[in-house]
Order: structure tokens, then C-alpha cells, then sequence
């Protein structure tokens, strides 16, 4: 039997054929496909602007960057997410500040950051211990699903705070019809081969911003003001101005061209990826499978499932504590990985990772919903080439192994 892997990406002839045309133009750096990929993805997501980057990490970092996020500043991120994130904080010499995230969406729990910004922070939001200025929000829309932005939004604007949406997970993600890069001031896309679509390596901002899309345009190209492709448009030589320190955070054309491709599929991707993942909800249920808690997906959220993320139930699976869980749910995952079949813990407990660790001193308990999604999360495969076949194997593989591990 085959190897059923997490994830691959899904491509046809016509990315093959978008970048042979890229090649044969001679212009391979970041130009006209560039700019109509950054385009395409803006209108899909109803926002006005959007700015290509290398990945969603540096694209976070201008969005930041963007924001006006530096030393002396505070940025309220989940603590059960990607490093990415609060890394990418760090990298303005801002710092993060972690928040607890809800167990049933595993997003960032608005409670959480309501009591953060009352117990450590003044009136005019400075750090009672650091004396840093809170100025952002960072909400992580985890695995295809919109964290709860309404209640961020109305958060941010009583305390005047800023939102950026990491949302390298969740392109197509809605609540009650609106795409999630409509709320906040700005959203990160990736285009990794894990996410939804892919241009191999790549992000983008989205914003309706059009100042603040304008100077991340500069800071991606080295703090020049004025385009690659602009000057070469300009008869004569146009030599640009670097006012501000840049990057180099410059997709190409070659990924765009990708990029134009996979967009066209977009719709049938994130569609094709929900029918699976209702799939996968029902056979739990017939099959029996009470010990996995799949998915949950509160009202008027549309879910683009880039992962399917579940949690094992510990006293059905009669373990003491998390850490007795989470020695289970390694057994269990290297058993199915031993039989063909790939997968993955949801995501980090972010301030357990050595970095954070070793900086802050948390403790696993700081975070407690966190150390337990990190402890007893799985994600099962899920892409558009996966049959309903491999489906029914992947669950009763899982039955099998348990079976193998606790007894019947
Ligand atoms: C994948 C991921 C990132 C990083 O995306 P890259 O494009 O690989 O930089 C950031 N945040 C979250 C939540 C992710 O899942």
C-alpha cells in the first residue's frame, strides 16, 4: 500500500506551463507576474492591497515593521502557535506576549487577552514590569480556522490597539461570509507546500491600507524608493533613493507564476479539502472512534481545513495526566507511521520551546490549554488527491493501533 503523507500539494499542467512562459521572457526576477499575483489574491479576499513577500514570516515582519512595531513595544500573540509568529515579533525588537488559546478552536482566547492588557498593563497600556507599550495584537487563525475576530476587533478599538492577523493557515477563512483579511489592519498569507496553496516558498500582506502597502513595497526592496520595475519602464536611468533601512523579502516571478496557476484552483482546493474534512467528521462518529474530538467549527465560520487538527480524549483513553496522554499519542503516531500513514501534532506550545523557554522561564502550566493541545493534538492527512478509501484506512489504522496499545 502507498505511503499516505500529511500533505502534498495540488498542481496540474499549468504551473509547469505559467513558469516555462516566465522563463522564456527573460525576466525571472520579481515584476509584472508579481504584481498580478499580488492582485489576484487581494480581490479573492475583498482587500484593496497586497504585498508579496519571500514567506509568511518575513511578510509578517513588514507588516509589523508596517505597523510601527519596534523596541519599546508589546505585541499580545498566542502562545499555541508556529514560531514564526512570535519570532517574528522579536526580529522588530519588540516582544511578544503570550496568551492562552481556547481548547475547542485552539485560536487565542479573547478572555485571555482582556485579563493580559487589565493585569499587566497601566492606563496608558505601559508594561507594569518593563515598561514596554502594548500596541498589537497578533491573532493566529490556526489550521483554516478564523480566530475569533469580532471580539479582537471590538477589543482593539476600546484599547486603540493595532491587529495583525497571522493567517498563514487560513486563506479563504470567513466568518459569516466576510474573508478573514477584512477584519484588522493587516493579514499574512504563506504560500509553503503545507498551506492551502503554493508557490514553493512565499507570503503576502494583505491590507486596505494603501500608505502602509506602499512603504512594505519599500522595505521588501532593499528601503528603495522606487520599483525594480519602474526604472527599467524609465527611459534614462532612474537611480533609486534608500531612505530606510530594507530587506531583500522579494518573491519572484517564477513563484508568482506558480502562484497565478494555484489561484486558479483555489475555489476547488479549499472546497475539495472541506468535502474531506466532513468526511473524516462523519466516519468518526460511525466508526466509533470516541477517543479523537474532531474539529470544532463554531456557527457562521467557514473552515478551509488546511489542517485536520484533532484532540485525543485522555480519560477516554484513561490517562492520569497530559504527560501520560502525550506519551500515548507519540506511541500512536509512530505505530501509524510504522503502517504507511503520516502525522503531525497540531502545533507548539510556543513558550515550551527552547528559545522561549530559556528567555521567559515559563513554566508548561503557564499556558495550560496550550501544553495540552501541544501534548494531545494530531493532524491526519488531508489533501485533494486523498480518496475516501484512504480515508477509512487512515481511521481504522488509528482503531487498530490503540486496540494494539490499551487492549480492546
Ligand atoms: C506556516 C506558518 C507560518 C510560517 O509560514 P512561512 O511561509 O513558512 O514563513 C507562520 N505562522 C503560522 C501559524 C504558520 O502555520
Amino acid at each position: 500500500m502507498d505511503n499516505l503523507p500529511v500533505m502534498i500539494p495540488y498542481f496540474d499542467h499549468e504551473e509547469a506551463e505559467e513558469v516555462a512562459k516566465v522563463i522564456a521572457s527573460g525576466w525571472v526576477a520579481q515584476g509584472s507576474k508579481v504584481a498580478a499575483f499580488e492582485q489576484m489574491v487581494a480581490a479573492y479576499e475583498h482587500v484593496a492591497h497586497g504585498v508579496a513577500a519571500t514567506s509568511c514570516t518575513t511578510a509578517l515582519h513588514l507588516a509589523l515593521l508596517a505597523l510601527g512595531v519596534g523596541e519599546g513595544h508589546d505585541c499580545i500573540v498566542p502562545s499555541f502557535t508556529f514560531t514564526a509568529t512570535p519570532n517574528s515579533v522579536l526580529y522588530t525588537g519588540a516582544t511578544p506576549i503570550f496568551a492562552d488559546v481556547t481548547a475547542d478552536t485552539y485560536n487565542i482566547d479573547p478572555d485571555e487577552i482582556e485579563r493580559i492588557i487589565r493585569e499587566q498593563y497601566d492606563d496608558n497600556l505601559i508594561n507594569k514590569q518593563t515598561g514596554n507599550k502594548l500596541k498589537t495584537i497578533i491573532a493566529v487563525n490556526l489550521f483554516g480556522l478564523c480566530a475569533d475576530l469580532p471580539r479582537i476587533n471590538a477589543i482593539a478599538e476600546t484599547y486603540g490597539l493595532s491587529i495583525l492577523q497571522d493567517s498563514a493557515c487560513a486563506f479563504g477563512a470567513k466568518i459569516d461570509g466576510r474573508p478573514e483579511a477584512d477584519f484588522g489592519n493587516m493579514a499574512c498569507l504563506s504560500f509553503h507546500p503545507r498551506k492551502s496553496i503554493t508557490t514553493g516558498e512565499g507570503g503576502m500582506v494583505l491590507t486596505n491600507d494603501a500608505d502602509r502597502a506602499a512603504y512594505m513595497k519599500t522595505l521588501r526592496s532593499h528601503g528603495a524608493t522606487v520599483s525594480e520595475i519602474d526604472r527599467h519602464k524609465q527611459a534614462g536611468y532612474l537611480m533609486p533613493d534608500f531612505n530606510e533601512l530594507g530587506y531583500n523579502y522579494r518573491m519572484t516571478d517564477i513563484q508568482a507564476a506558480v502562484g497565478i496557476a494555484q489561484m486558479r484552483k483555489m475555489d476547488f482546493i479549499t472546497n475539495t479539502r472541506r468535502q474531506k474534512a466532513a468526511l473524516y467528521d462523519r466516519l468518526i462518529g460511525e466508526m466509533g472512534i470516541d477517543f479523537l474530538t474532531p474539529p470544532h467549527v463554531p456557527k457562521g465560520y467557514f473552515h478551509t481545513y488546511q489542517s485536520y487538527v484533532c484532540v485525543l480524549d485522555m480519560e477516554r483513553l484513561g490517562c492520569r495526566d497530559i504527560e501520560e496522554a502525550a506519551h500515548l499519542r507519540n506511541e500512536l503516531m509512530s505505530k501509524l507511521d510504522a503502517r504507511g500513514i503520516a502525522t503531525r501534532v497540531g502545533t507548539h506550545a510556543t513558550h515550551m520551546l527552547g528559545h522561549y523557554r530559556d528567555r521567559c522561564g515559563f513554566a508548561p502550566e503557564d499556558f495550560k490549554v496550550s501544553y495540552m493541545l501541544d501534548g494531545l493534538s494530531v493532524t491526519l492527512p488531508l489533501y485533494v488527491q486523498l480518496t475516501e478509501q484512504d480515508q477509512v484506512r487512515v481511521l481504522q489504522a488509528l482503531l487498530d493501533v490503540k486496540t494494539e496499545l490499551l487492549g480492546g
